[in-house]
């Protein structure tokens, strides 16, 4: 049979991990796959995804500053990638329709499951920090996995207040000034702003309101040690990284690609720690 191709699309595109992984995965299965960063024109996101449909690519992971776009050039849209307002991955159908997903809140599951073993969403509230496509699919995640209730805590409370509307219930918005009041009683507080990320400034929140036993979170994994996952370690809290996060919402991607389970015995992390380290 023919090769299956998919690929990641974004830009910059360059640094993406996600062909290391996956093609790591591929080798490793023995799959005559093949997975290719793309970086489509800023301003022509959707005529790239109609080029595309019916053809040889078989589906898409999208990045940044594609993740909103995506849901707009799909045909359908799954509930979790509604509700996120994003998705980060796009399936083409032999027939040519687009299929649009996000596999980010499996990731985030993903990453607490691997590195912070025995945490229980159904415990107690999280603290979800920032109101962008990643919060919104956090709060999301860990409502549908049984969290009482989601804090949602952000610079500007109007997009806290926008995610909490559109989360439910289950959320609640907080202004970046009361976050400790936030925290308190909190299992997990988890980072989904891009404060942190290199030369994007740091991020105010105080850790140190957060109980002894919660667990941090960090999505951004550039770099992999953050201000943030240092100051909780420095507190002695669990920490969990962004760059699992990352691999866990390939695997669920992988399948939709290639058919089957990523050979998750391979070593992934590895290779994406080396090369972060370049
Ligand atoms: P958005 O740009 O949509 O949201 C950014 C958020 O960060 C906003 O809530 C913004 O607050 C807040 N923010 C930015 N700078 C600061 C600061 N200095 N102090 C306080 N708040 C700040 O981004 P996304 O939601 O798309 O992504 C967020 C991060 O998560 C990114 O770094 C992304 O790379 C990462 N990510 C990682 C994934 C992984 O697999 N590890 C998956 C998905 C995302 P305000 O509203 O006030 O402007």
């Amino acid at each position: 049979g023919a090769t299956t191709v998919a690929g990641v699309a974004g830009a910059p595109v360059r640094h993406s991990l996600s062909p290391l992984i996956h093609n790591a995965w591929l080798a490793a299965a023995g799959i005559d796959g093949v997975y290719v960063p793309f970086s489509p024109p800023a301003d022509s996101f959707i005529p790239f995804v109609d080029g595309l449909r019916g053809g040889a690519v078989r589906g898409l992971n999208v990045t940044l500053p594609f993740k909103e776009e995506a849901l707009m050039a799909a045909d359908d849209v799954s509930p979790r990638a509604r509700l996120a307002g994003a998705a980060n991955l796009l399936v083409f159908s032999p027939e040519g329709a687009v299929h649009a997903d996000n596999t980010d809140g499996v990731g985030l599951l993903h990453a607490f499951a691997v590195q912070a073993p025995g945490f229980d969403p159904k415990a107690g509230p999280v603290v979800i920090l920032g109101a962008g496509g990643a919060a919104r699919g956090a709060a999301a995640a860990f409502v549908d996995a049984g969290s009482p209730q989601v804090r949602i805590v952000n610079r500007t409370l109007m997009r806290a207040e926008q995610v909490a509307g559109t989360v439910g219930e289950a959320a609640v918005p907080y202004p970046l000034d009361k976050a400790a009041e936030a925290m308190a009683g909190a299992v997990a507080v988890i980072n989904a702003t891009s404060a942190g990320l290199s030369g994007q400034g740091e991020l105010d929140a105080p850790l140190e309101a957060a109980p002894a036993g919660a667990v941090a979170m960090d999505m951004v994994y550039k770099p992999l040690r953050t201000p943030f996952l240092a100051r909780a370690e420095a507190l002695g809290l669990r920490t969990v990284d962004g760059l699992e996060m990352l691999i866990g919402q390939a695997i669920p991607s992988f399948e939709a690609f290639f058919g089957r389970r990523p050979p998750v015995e391979t070593d992934v992390r590895a290779i994406c720690l080396e090369a972060l380290s370049q």
